[in-house]
């Protein structure tokens, strides 16, 4: 009877998947177009200082460098709940809009199977490279999905908001090598070794953690970390394993990233990164995205707190009448300033997070990672993909310089992406 009722809810949910594309019209809603007429969407990858009072030019300072968050999961509620990618969707962190709004120029898209579908993975992530193709067509006056860092510098350079593919758990590869190379063929630059459950690459950070499970990488998983190097892919370490972290560290040449993890001294979890991992990572030249995750950011954590936090700040912002995006933030800052409301998990922990790993390895290793519409829910401040400028008028106020923010907000990664995927 269990096997009857998850055939058939899995038969709808593919459905849903299947029959989404016909059901979206192409739109991107104009509502947000005007503001962006006053910022310059075209990007180089160039250090500069270009303000001299961050103080009053910290949102200026924002849609002026390059934002990049190395972790998003918004193709689940896409495919699976028919959710529209181009629309300001009140259910979704984010989408095209609020990513317009928050300033974002690059996103990497996680490529991810739920747990729920025990086979057939490897068939999944194509369908959902299918979708990701179909948007950078139908979207291209908008959107470059990029496979290399020269595609993503031509992306930026033409004012476009450009996509990388992610993997997410290395249960897709299905233990074949041959789809290990199909995946970075079609464009997929990042692999997450495992989710949260071990598989035949190696073991996962739960497992090891929560079930005793030791083991580290498979023979498999040595063999597939040599090919990523060997092809260029960057090896993904968030959610894997201590012991198969270490097996990673010793046998890749490559800068190793941890595209979407926090800091385990600060919040013990085991998606968290310790201290000697996070000095390892450095050594590679390596790259981690802090994850906004309140669970993972702050030990004390009350989730309904946060939530409702969350709708008051935005019910706010749904009050400000600005067509000018830094106008817009200098209002929504000012009235979260003064409408403060105390308790829950405030953007300051999430800075506390990228602060600790700056004064641990230095400034050239962190990013941001926020892991929107994967399940999480961020801090206060931060309701949703709208809300990334708040970060650097944080980073401004904590005395951190423009080179400095501008590395945090981009830089970073595109560094390593330069360096492994040219
Ligand atoms: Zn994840």
């Amino acid at each position: 009877m269990k096997i009857l009722i998850l055939a058939f809810v899995s038969a709808i949910l593919f459905l849903k998947f299947a029959c989404f594309t016909s059901e979206s019209d192409k739109k991107i809603s104009t509502k947000t177009d005007s503001p962006m007429n006053t910022i310059n969407r075209v990007k180089k990858d160039t250090i500069i200082n270009k303000f001299n009072n961050l103080d009053e030019d910290a949102f200026a300072l924002h849609y002026d460098a390059i934002v990049i968050d190395t972790h998003n999961d918004i193709l689940m509620p896409v495919f699976l709940e028919g959710a529209d990618i181009s629309k300001n969707n009140p259910h979704t962190q984010s989408d095209f809009v609020k990513w317009k709004k928050g300033g974002l120029d690059v996103q990497v898209f996680s490529i991810y199977v739920p747990e729920r579908y025990k086979s057939g993975h490897f068939k999944y992530v194509m369908k959902l490279i299918d979708e990701m193709e179909r948007y950078a067509s139908d979207y291209s006056d908008i959107f470059a999905l990029c496979k290399n860092y020269t595609e993503l510098q031509n992306g930026l350079a033409s004012g476009k908001m450009c996509g990388l593919m992610g993997s997410e758990g290395g249960n897709m590869v299905e233990g074949s090598m041959d789809n290990l190379v199909t995946l970075y063929d079609r464009g997929v630059r990042y692999l997450g070794l495992t989710w949260n459950t071990s598989n035949a690459i190696g073991t996962s950070a739960r497992d090891e953690n929560e079930r005793g499970k030791k083991g580290g990488l498979t023979e498999f998983g040595f063999d597939v970390v040599k090919k990523m190097d060997e092809m260029g892919m960057l090896i993904d370490v968030s959610h894997l394993g201590e012991t198969a972290f270490w097996d990673v560290l010793q046998t890749s040449k490559n800068p190793i990233i941890a595209s979407h993890s926090a800091v385990y001294s600060i919040c013990p979890h085991y998606r968290n990164l310790s201290d000697e991992q996070i000095k390892a990572i450095a050594k590679t030249n390596g790259y981690i995205g802090v994850n906004f995750y309140c669970k993972f950011l702050d030990p004390s954590v009350n989730s309904s707190k946060v939530k409702s936090i969350h709708s008051n700040y935005k019910n706010g912002a749904k009050n400000i009448d600005s067509d000018d995006l830094i106008e817009f933030n200098k209002q929504r800052y000012d009235y979260m300033t003064n409408n403060r409301i105390d308790g829950g998990t405030p953007v300051d922990v999430l800075i506390d997070h990228i602060d600790y790993i700056v004064k641990l390895v230095g400034i050239d290793y962190v990013g941001l990672g926020s892991d929107f519409d994967g399940g999480v829910y961020s801090p206060n401040e931060i309701y949703d993909a709208t809300c990334y400028p708040i970060i650097t008028k944080k980073l401004v106020e904590r005395g951190y310089k423009e080179e400095e923010i501008r590395k945090i907000l981009g830089l970073n990664f595109l560094r390593v992406f330069k360096q492994v995927s040219p």
